[in-house]
């Protein structure tokens, strides 16, 4: 699998880190569970609280 038109490093200082649609904590940070939950607010358009794993 290739990605010819992928730029290596030109994203780095636009966004580093991409933060979840609905909980204040990077994606990054979501388990599979937070994913998930996170998920299934969105589209349920609610608003709750996450289940991400406190840092
Ligand atoms: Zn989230
Ligand atoms: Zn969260």
């Amino acid at each position: 699998m290739t990605s010819p038109a992928l730029p290596a490093t030109t994203e780095r200082s636009s966004s580093a880190v991409a933060t979840c649609a609905v909980c204040p904590h990077p994606v990054a940070s979501h388990d599979a569970i937070g994913l998930r939950f996170c998920q299934a607010t969105l589209n349920g358009a609610m608003s709750r609280g996450c289940v991400c794993p406190s840092s």
